[in-house]
């Protein structure tokens, strides 16, 4: 792995890289079979990443036809790797038992360790027979879409393709390892202004908020569009936040503290809601939500813009979704892709049927909305929101920073990276963004 490590670092061509021989196996990010009951009985919040999460070595497999090996420079945590640690709502190795029993191919991804990670950027080293795009010495990114480009139902949205999975959380041999094997359509190209854990952090998140607002299969935000975005500093909230910005919206952003609050407003956010000053109470005990609450938040938003927001771009789920309903506007949309708070959703049906408003669920991103929110990373128009940097060593704790809420952004890995800061290599056009603007998360974060 060094020896592929400084082909990189000293800028060997795809010939090159393509001569050194693969290992037989590589240090990544797992959790483990035989722990996937670790935690039964416990609050969620008491399971704890830090003793799911282990680095181990593990055999590379074989490469596929259309597949990709790529050597991994960086990787990011998302939420989908806390849920795999903590094992909610379900234990992943199910999602791995059931695309083993789909071939030959897929029998490779049935194993008593789950390599996780979803986002990556770094070199491709191999590519499959089948590969055309795509050589060994491409910087890359990875997106997370796992399609079968052979099955019918994927070709309108693959997203709505049958055999549809996330990278690394639905398959093995994710980003968070020194190595992993992807679909050739996968990749995307790398931000060449960006660092190895700048580029790395973005795909899932930006993809997934790319989507949710700007696709015309989900909100479809148009300019003018007043949009209220919960965690509106986290993973997916940080980038909605510059779509709005970007699209001619008004953002009204929701976070939990003071210091959140000025991370938005230098981005440019002027209405931020800190949620726990607000101190909203939804719920006033488990079964009874309390309409006088959706009221408040209602009037809070009104009293800031003046009027309802178009869009609710919601993902804490039990917790607001039924405030989200009450708040958007007359005929406005909620857009929702998790529930991280509980997936169990109560809302009053009268105030959706009433305004004609409509909630529309969104899921990641097809390879086309994937590649348009990367462009836009490419061109320096949506920022990267990394905003601390661990090494996979460290994973576990990263990942706890997570489930804990502790962070702002997303939060990076260094796996083959030996430190921050390395694989830039247009600086003219950075300096044209703004090193300011590229780092803003990471100097908050710091
Ligand atoms: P994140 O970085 O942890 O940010 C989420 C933010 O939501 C938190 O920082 C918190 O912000 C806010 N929040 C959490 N619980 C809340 C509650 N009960 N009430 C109000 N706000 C709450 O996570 P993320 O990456 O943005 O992901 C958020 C969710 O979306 C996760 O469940 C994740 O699995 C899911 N997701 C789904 C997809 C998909 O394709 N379907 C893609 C990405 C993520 P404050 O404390 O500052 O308010």
């Amino acid at each position: 792995m060094q020896k592929i490590l400084e082909a990189i670092q000293n800028g060997a061509s795809g010939a090159e890289l393509a001569a050194i021989p693969l290992p037989d196996s590589y240090r990544a990010v797992v959790v483990r079979k035989e722990e996937q009951t670790m935690f039964e009985g416990m609050e969620s919040e008491d399971k704890d990443p830090r003793q799911s999460l282990h680095v181990q070595d593990i055999e590379l497999p074989e490469l596929a036809p259309d597949e990709a090996i790529v050597a991994v420079m960086a990787s990011s945590i998302n939420f989908n790797t806390v849920w795999s640690a903590i094992f909610e709502p379900l234990s992943t190795f199910g999602f791995l038992t059931r695309l083993g029993r789909e071939g030959y191919w897929g029998a490779r991804h049935d194993q008593d360790f789950h390599a996780v990670g979803s986002d990556g950027s770094g070199v491709v080293l191999r590519v499959g027979s089948a590969v055309r795009k795509w050589a060994p010495g491409d910087r890359v990114v990875i997106h997370c879409n796992h399609v079968d480009d052979q099955d019918p139902s994927s070709h309108n949205d693959s997203m709505i393709g049958d055999n549809q999975r996330i990278w690394g959380f639905e398959t093995n041999y994710g980003g968070l390892g020194e190595l992993t094997v992807v679909k050739a359509n996968q990749l995307m190209p790398k931000p060449a202004h960006l660092s190895w854990e700048e580029s790395a952090v973005n795909a899932l998140c930006n993809s997934t908020s790319y989507r949710m607002l700007v696709s015309p299969n989900a909100a479809h935000m148009k300019q003018g569009d007043a949009v209220l975005v919960w965690g509106a500093s986290g993973g997916l909230g940080g980038y909605a936040m510059q779509y709005v910005l970007n699209g001619g919206g008004t953002p009204v952003g929701v976070v939990s503290s003071p210091e959140k609050v000025a991370l938005l407003n230098e981005l440019g956010v002027e209405h931020v809601i800190n949620r726990r000053e607000a101190n909203y109470k939804f719920w006033s005990d488990e079964t009874t939500q309390d309409e006088s609450e959706w009221r408040r938040l209602g009037k809070d938003i009104r009293s800031m813009i003046g009027r309802d927001v178009d869009i609710v771009f919601e993902h804490p789920g039990r917790q607001t979704f039924g405030a989200s309903v009450f708040a958007a506007a007359r005929g406005g949309t909620i857009v929702t892709c998790a529930a991280t708070s509980g997936f169990k959703i109560e809302y009053d049906n009268r105030h959706l049927w009433m305004k004609l408003k409509r909630i529309v669920g969104s899921h990641f991103a097809n390879y086309a909305e994937a590649s348009a929110a990367n462009d836009l990373i490419r061109a320096g128009k949506i920022q990267p929101i990394l905003s601390a940097v661990y090494s996979m060593n460290d994973t576990g704790e990263a990942a706890y920073q997570v489930h804990k809420n502790l962070h702002e952004g997303k939060i990076g890995v260094l796996c083959l990276a030996p430190t921050e800061g390395l694989g830039i290599d247009d600086p003219e056009f950075r300096e044209q963004v703004g090193e300011d603007r590229i780092t803003l998360f990471r100097r908050h974060g710091a």
